[in-house]
């Protein structure tokens, strides 16, 4: 059988990583296992929450997976008000959290309410803030980490340039650039792939995974593909939920101390599907506290997206024999 030791031994080897990314049965079972293993060891039992309020669906992208592409003039768009916003990361803090994780398209047209909700959100109600807003330059990174915020994720979503290009039309050299620079910056990075894209291949795979050594983030996600409606990719299958619960214990075991998400489209995929991530040694999760309205045109990945309530992450993480953790001062609302 496959040893996991000899992997260990070959950190980073290319044919090993495509070995493990096809481990199946025992030798799956074996690898969750170090995963779960590695993860106490380094964060103990507990499970991280965040908070997500998704700010504006207005995007200037036309990711060709993305039903919120700037092509697709179908969608209503939207963006959140200064007030409202404050309103909700309010919610979040009252729920106990202690993340608050500002999402949004690609679009400079919401930075000046960010340059109002960030300070506050920070200072006022000391909150950690966390960023998902694009590719910006240097010095839009650099003003949203003096405004007050904590981290910034922005995926590379694939190590090919050439299927970036296709699924993006943009240049992967211009992202890991933005990547760089959100380091310079002085935030807390979180950066991963998608796995199942159209003609993304196993080698594909593990280059990504030996990229993100090479990044060495501090928080590291993985999710499947999900084809989004009204989108050049919506004929195509989504991920496979084994291929991405085999990545992501593979980001445990070889980034031990980095944050890494068990994302709701995992449920999507699978009923269950954020528990097996969490068996696969990931240790956050998010919930959304975007008003029900809103979140209906906030269409990143696919239309039948599964929303992640409080009490849904309390049972997962029952179920992995794991804990929430929450500010002890803060009252239960949500
Ligand atoms: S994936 Fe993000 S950047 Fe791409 S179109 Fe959708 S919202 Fe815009």
């Amino acid at each position: 059988m496959y040893s996991l030791d000899k992997i260990r031994e070959n950190r980073g080897s290319k044919l090993d990583l495509v070995e493990l990314l096809t481990a199946a049965g025992g030798l799956q079972q074996e690898l969750f296992a170090r995963a779960r293993e590695v993860r106490r060891q380094h964060h103990g039992d507990k499970v991280l929450l965040r908070g997500v309020i998704e700010i504006s669906s207005h995007c200037q992208k036309n990711c060709s997976y993305c039903t919120m592409r700037s092509a697709n003039k179908s969608l209503d768009r939207y963006s959140l008000h200064p007030g409202e916003i404050l309103a909700l990361a309010e919610n979040i803090s009252n729920a106990g959290l202690e993340t608050v994780f500002l999402q949004g398209g690609q679009n400079p047209f919401n930075d000046q309410c960010l340059e109002q909700v960030i300070p506050v959100i920070k200072h006022d109600m000391n909150l950690e803030v966390l960023l998902c807003l694009g590719e910006r330059p240097k010095s839009v990174y650099e003003k949203f980490a003096r405004l007050g915020a904590d981290s910034y994720i922005l995926k590379f979503e694939t190590s090919d340039p050439e299927l970036y290009q296709d699924m993006a039309h943009a240049s992967l050299a211009n992202r890991l650039q933005c990547i760089s620079w959100i380091k310079e910056a002085g935030l807390k990075l979180g950066t991963g792939n998608i796995i199942g894209l159209p003609n993304q291949t196993l080698n594909t795979i593990a280059e990504d995974i030996i990229l993100a050594l090479r990044i060495q983030p501090d928080f590291i996600s993985c999710s499947p593909f999900t084809p989004g409606g009204n989108t050049p990719f919506q004929h195509f299958p989504a991920g496979g939920l084994s291929l991405t619960l085999n990545t992501m214990a593979i980001y445990r075991i070889f980034m031990p101390s980095a944050l890494i998400p068990t994302v709701s489209a995992l449920e999507t995929l699978q009923k269950g599907g954020q528990r097996m991530g969490l068996d696969a040694g990931a240790n956050v999760m998010t919930i959304n506290f975007t008003p029900r309205e809103k979140r209906e045109l906030y269409k990143i990945y696919t239309e039948q997206r599964f929303v992640v309530s409080l009490d849904h992450v309390q049972q997962t993480a029952e179920k992995a024999g794991l804990r929430i953790q929450k500010r002890t001062h803060a009252s239960h609302q949500a």
